[in-house]
């Protein structure tokens, strides 16, 4: 927001000439800095004068371009996540083979306890009304992969007010669910189906899906 000449940022408000910066306000001209509140002619977070500042630029440019990483992300042995622990893993799917191929880690059990619950598999109550503030103190375990969890007062007391049962599967397992009913982030240029209609369009859905497909028009004339 309110950059100017910002390169392979994130979260960079009211800067210019910015490379491979994060979370910074109000800097001007700066390589690798994280975290700075205002400054000047910065190269990981370290303060140079102008002159000085634009000469390890250049040869860092210089030694980027002979790796041929110059204007790249940075690269995926820099990473600190296995690809499948990351939102990337969400929206562009991967197998555990063709992720290691490309050169990202893979961590095949995610982290937490297992072993440690209080309330065995299949006695978790099916019923919020069964449950009171004593639960805070349980711990649960997931139906699907034994991970244990807990739930916290605020979650509770949502749960009642919704009347909600507990959930019987740890976040992992719910989001892994919630994911798998949203289409992948692929488009499908497609044929409306609507008999004598033309339209062609972009879609998510997949030609060997089984859901019928409308242009627009059509969608809203069927719905309205
Ligand atoms: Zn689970
Ligand atoms: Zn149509």
């Amino acid at each position: 927001m309110q950059i100017s000449k910002c390169k392979n940022c994130s979260f960079v408000f009211y800067s210019n000439e910015l490379e491979y910066c994060e979370d910074c306000y109000n800097l001007t001209c700066g390589i690798g800095c994280t975290g700075i509140h205002k400054g000047e002619y910065m190269i990981l977070n370290k303060q140079y004068t102008k002159e000085e500042y634009y000469k390890i630029k250049e040869h860092i440019e210089n030694e980027l371009k002979k790796d041929g990483n110059f204007g790249q992300y940075f690269p995926i042995d820099l990473a600190p996540y296995c690809y499948n622990e990351t939102l990337a893993h969400d929206f562009f799917p991967l197998t555990k083979e063709d992720a290691l191929k490309r050169g990202f880690r893979w961590q095949d059990k995610t982290t937490g306890t297992y072993g440690k619950e209080t309330i065995p598999k299949g006695k978790t109550p099916n019923s919020i009304e069964e449950v009171d503030e004593k639960i805070l103190n349980e711990v649960l375990v997931c139906e699907e992969c034994n991970k244990n969890f807990r739930i916290t007062k605020s979650e509770l007391s949502f749960y009642k007010r919704m009347h909600l049962p507990l959930p019987h599967k740890d976040f992992e397992c719910r989001h892994r669910e919630r994911m798998s009913k949203r289409n992948g982030r692929e488009l499908w240029h497609r044929k409306c189906m609507k008999e004598n209609c033309q339209n062609e369009f972009e879609t998510s859905y997949s030609p060997d899906r089984p859901e019928i497909v409308y242009c627009e028009q059509c969608y809203n004339q069927e719905i309205y």
